[in-house]
C-alpha cells in the first residue's frame, strides 16, 4: 500500500487547529463539582460516588441478558490501563465511578483488542473483523464499502445514531489523500469516510476533551431509540493534561524533584515521552543522554493516574446525569480500545502488543439482566463485542464476523477458560510517527522509503496463562526503529517471544528456551491463524 507523506502535514496543522479548540473547550468547559479528595496513600477502598443506582433495573430483569429495544451506550477509553483500576489490584483511588459501576454490573477482565493503536483496534470492533482480515490496518486505511459496519446495522434498525469524541484518530479522517484530510465537525459529518458511516451525527468534541456534550445529549434526545457511541482520547499523551492544574499533582510522589517536577518537561507531552528509552531521556543525539531512576518512573505513572481520575470523575458525572427511566432502557458498555506501556518496557507510549497495550477489560451493565458485581476471567476479544451486541438487541448478526457472541458468557458468568484470542501489531509505529512534524528529518529520510514499499506488523496470541508473539517484522523493525535512532542501541528481536503471564505477567522474560513444548502447541495455532488471516481473499457482503 502506497501512502503519500505530505499529507501529514496538513494532519498536523488540523491537529494544531484541533488542538487550540481543544484549549478552548478546555477553558470554557463548565466547572464541575469537586469528587472527594483520596490520598495517595489510600487504598483500593471504593469513594463514595453519589450516582444513585437503586433504579437501575428495568421492571422485567431477570437471568436472561436480552436486552431487545434497548439504548445502547458504548464508552470507548483510548490509552486505557484496567490494572491501574482499584478494582482490578491497583492500590490508588484512580476510578472508583467505573469501579462501583462495574459493582453493579459485569467486569469482563480478560477483553483482548487486536491492535494497539485506535483507528486499526477501534475498526475490528466495528466490523467484527480482525484488521488484516477487514483490510484496515493503518492510519491511511479507508474500509471497503462492502465490509459490514456495526453502526450501520444500528441505524438500519432504526436507532438514532450518534458518535461523540475526542480521539481525532478516528473522528477526522486519516486516509491518504491530503485534500480530504480534515476534522469532523460539531456541525458536519462526512458519511462516506470509514468511521462516520452509519451515524446520523458524528461529533468531534476537540482534542483530546471530555465530551461532555454527552450529558445534555442523553438529557434531551431520549425520547428516540438511540446508539451513542463515545470515544475518549482523553488519556494520551500529555498525561493528566486535560486535568485541572490544581488537581493534577493529587497523586505525585510527595518529594519528587527529578527533571519533570516543573517547568517544560513537567508536560509529559511528545517531547519528553517519546525521547524516553530504557531508563534514559535522550535529547538530539544518543549521547545526549540523562539518565532516570525509579522516582522519575513513580511521577510519570502517577500523571497517567491522575488523567485516569479525572476520566473517571466525568464518567461519575455522566451516569448521574442519566435519568432512572433512561438508565432502565439503556445498555451501557464501557471499555477500552488499546492500552499504553507506563515503563514496563522501558518506554511511555502504545507501541507493541504487550498486555500493557491489548489487555483491556469491559464493563457491562445491562438493564435487562439482573446480575451484580459478576467478574468473568476467560478471555473474550475485540471481533466479538459487534457480534455479542447485536445478539443482545435481538438483531440480525454482522456478516462475515471473525468473532463470536459471548451472550452465553454474559448469561452464565463465566466463559471458556481454554480460549484463544489473537492480535496484530500493525503497522509498526515508526509508520505513524515518521510522519508526525516534530520527528528529525534524518529519521524521516531514514525509514521513509522503507516504510512506504508495504504496510508490515507482527502477529500474537493469547491464553490465560501464555502470550506468543510472532516478530515478523523485525527485519524492517530493525532498520527503522526509533529506539534505535534515538539510543544507538540495536533493537534485535528473535523470531518468537513466549511469556508465562502468571510468572511475569509484566512479559520481561522469553521463555520459549524453558517450554519448548507449550511452545510447539502456540506456534502452530499462531500459523493456523495467520494463514486463514493472509490467505482467504477479502470477504465481500452476502
Ligand atoms: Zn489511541
Amino acid at each position: 500500500m502506497l501512502r503519500n507523506s505530505k499529507g501529514w502535514l496538513v494532519a498536523a496543522l488540523v491537529g494544531l487547529n484541533v488542538a487550540v479548540i481543544g484549549a478552548i473547550a478546555w477553558l470554557l468547559r463548565t466547572p464541575t463539582p469537586d469528587a472527594p479528595a483520596p490520598t495517595p496513600a489510600m487504598t483500593a477502598q471504593q469513594a463514595p460516588t453519589g450516582v444513585d443506582w437503586s433504579g437501575r433495573f428495568s421492571e422485567d430483569a431477570d437471568d436472561d441478558p436480552l436486552c431487545a429495544d434497548c439504548n445502547v451506550l458504548m464508552i470507548a477509553l483510548d490509552i486505557f490501563r484496567p490494572d491501574h483500576l482499584p478494582c482490578m489490584g491497583y492500590p490508588v483511588n484512580t476510578a472508583p465511578n467505573i469501579c462501583e459501576m462495574a459493582s453493579h454490573g459485569t467486569l469482563l477482565e480478560n477483553f483482548i483488542v487486536h491492535a494497539y493503536q485506535t483507528p486499526v483496534s477501534q475498526m475490528s470492533l466495528f466490523t467484527g473483523r480482525y484488521p488484516s482480515s477487514s483490510g484496515f490496518v493503518s492510519f491511511a486505511s479507508q474500509l471497503s464499502p462492502s465490509v459490514p459496519y456495526l453502526p450501520e446495522s444500528l441505524k438500519a434498525a432504526g436507532y438514532k445514531t450518534v458518535a461523540m469524541g475526542s480521539s481525532f484518530e478516528v473522528m477526522t479522517d486519516m486516509s491518504n489523500s491530503a485534500s480530504k484530510r480534515r476534522s469532523f465537525t460539531r456541525e458536519g459529518l462526512n458519511p462516506g469516510l470509514s468511521f462516520g458511516r452509519g451515524f446520523d451525527r458524528f461529533i468531534f468534541t476537540g482534542n483530546r476533551n471530555l465530551p461532555t456534550d454527552a450529558i445534555p445529549w442523553i438529557a434531551q434526545n431520549s425520547d428516540e431509540r438511540f446508539f451513542l457511541w463515545m470515544i475518549l482520547g482523553t488519556l494520551h499523551w500529555p498525561y493528566g493534561g486535560q486535568v485541572d492544574p490544581a488537581e493534577r499533582d493529587r497523586f505525585d510522589p510527595p518529594s519528587y524533584s527529578g527533571p519533570f517536577a516543573s517547568g517544560r518537561m513537567s508536560r509529559l507531552g511528545f517531547d519528553e515521552l517519546s525521547h524516553i528509552y530504557k531508563g534514559q531521556l535522550y535529547g538530539d543525539t544518543p549521547e545526549d543522554a540523562r539518565p532516570l531512576d525509579a522516582a522519575d518512573d513513580a511521577f510519570i505513572n502517577a500523571r497517567y493516574d491522575v488523567g485516569l481520575w479525572d476520566v473517571d470523575r466525568f464518567i461519575g458525572e455522566l451516569m448521574d446525569a442519566i435519568p432512572p427511566e433512561v438508565l432502565q432502557n439503556t445498555l451501557i458498555i464501557l471499555h477500552g480500545v488499546h492500552g499504553e506501556d507506563l515503563g514496563e518496557h522501558g518506554y511511555y507510549g502504545h507501541y507493541d502488543v504487550f498486555d500493557t497495550e491489548v489487555r483491556m477489560a469491559m464493563v457491562v451493565l445491562n438493564p435487562r439482566h439482573r446480575v451484580e458485581g459478576a467478574r468473568i476471567e476467560a478471555q473474550v476479544e475485540g471481533v466479538d463485542l459487534a457480534p455479542t451486541l447485536l445478539e443482545l438487541l435481538d438483531l440480525p448478526p454482522l456478516p462475515g464476523t471473525d468473532g463470536s457472541s459471548f451472550v452465553d458468557v454474559l448469561r452464565q458468568g463465566e466463559g471458556d477458560p481454554e480460549r484463544i484470542t489473537y492480535f496484530q501489531r500493525i503497522p509498526l509505529w515508526e509508520d505513524i510517527f515518521r510522519h508526525k512534524n516534530k520527528m528529525p528529518q534524518a529519521f524521516i529520510d531514514q525509514v521513509g522509503a522503507l516504510l512506504d514499499r508495504e504496510v508490515v506488523g507482527d502477529t500474537g496470541l493469547r491464553t490465560l496463562r501464555w502470550k506468543l508473539l510472532h516478530r515478523e517484522a523485525r527485519e524492517v523493525e530493525r532498520q527503522v526503529s526509533w529506539w534505535t535512532y534515538l539510543s544507538g542501541q540495536p533493537v534485535e528481536r528473535p523470531e518468537w517471544e513466549l511469556y508465562d503471564l502468571q510468572a511475569d505477567p509484566d512479559e520481561q522474560h522469553n521463555v520459549i528456551g524453558q517450554h519448548a513444548e507449550v511452545a510447539a502447541e502456540l506456534q502452530a495455532k499462531l500459523i493456523a491463524w495467520e494463514t486463514s488471516l493472509f490467505a482467504a481473499p477479502p470477504r465481500e457482503a452476502p
